[in-house]
């Protein structure tokens, strides 16, 4: 298949992804989404199993910056902002779950929509063009943050709307395994794609049963695993990001030699 067709039928999907959430009804974020089980304070920390969770995301963001710095092509704004995105969500997740509420959830949220835009726009970098990927960035990051605004703002106003939110959360995992599909590229970055599906799809199983774990009386509940697993599912990606470093860092030196 053509190349452009492939481009029309990813944009199709896209548009029809969102023409669909545009003819359901307002999903209003739930009224018990802020009762985490087990919410223990340890050490002054409350919530501690939830707050502290976060530092995976730190952890991770503040390794795939390091690497990510020394990239030279152009990847380096990207990679740098989806790192630098991971440490916000980190913070912004550990802020929310410190006292959980809708006004803090916005900070949680933020964060992670412009992660998961940027994600989107990576595999669009790697898999159909990397001028498309540099036009639609930013208006993907607007379109994360918009979407959370609206979600706040329509809360707020008693007809709750997180579809828009959900878009954002849901859709580049659709559409990455799609794009995976019709642009059978070789390169590292395809062998990543499926553990980070995976986790994803663990971390979210995970979310749901937050109560469920803790009432097995092990002393665990499943909202802080899912972030741990969350975190872990970004570990290929950390890897992606030294390979690309180290080849980068070897063309510099060369260049510097000759
Ligand atoms: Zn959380």
């Amino acid at each position: 298949m053509r190349n452009e067709w492939k481009l029309w039928i990813f944009l199709a999907c896209s548009l029809m992804s969102l023409l669909v959430l545009a003819f359901l009804p307002p999903i209003s974020q739930d009224p018990h989404y802020h009762c985490f089980a087990g919410d223990n304070t340890i050490f002054g920390i409350p919530c501690a199993a939830n707050v502290v969770s976060n530092l995976g995301f730190i952890l991770v963001g503040v390794v795939g910056f390091l690497h990510s710095s020394k990239l030279v092509d152009a990847r380096r704004p990207m990679l740098m902002f989806f790192w630098f995105a991971m440490i916000l969500t980190g913070l912004g997740s550990a802020y929310y779950h410190w006292s959980p509420n809708h006004a803090r959830l916005v900070w949680d949220r933020i964060p992670m929509s412009l992660a998961f835009m940027t994600l989107l726009t990576l595999a669009i970098n790697e898999h159909v063009h990397s001028r498309l990927a540099k036009r639609i960035w930013i208006p993907l990051l607007a379109a994360g943050v918009i979407s959370v605004v609206h979600w706040y703002l329509s809360e707020k106003a008693g007809k709750g709307d997180l579809r828009w939110y959900a878009w954002v959360q849901f859709y580049p995992m659709l559409a990455i395994p799609i794009l995976l599909i019709m642009y059978q590229r070789a390169g590292a970055w395809k062998s990543i794609w499926l553990p980070i599906l995976l986790c994803y799809a663990l971390a979210k199983g995970l979310e749901l049963a937050d109560h469920t774990l803790w009432n097995w009386g092990i002393g665990l509940s499943g909202h802080p695993l899912k972030h741990l697993l969350a975190a872990a599912a970004v570990v290929p990606v950390v890897q992606w990001t030294k390979v690309y470093a180290s080849a980068s860092s070897k063309l510099v030196q060369e260049i510097n030699e000759t």
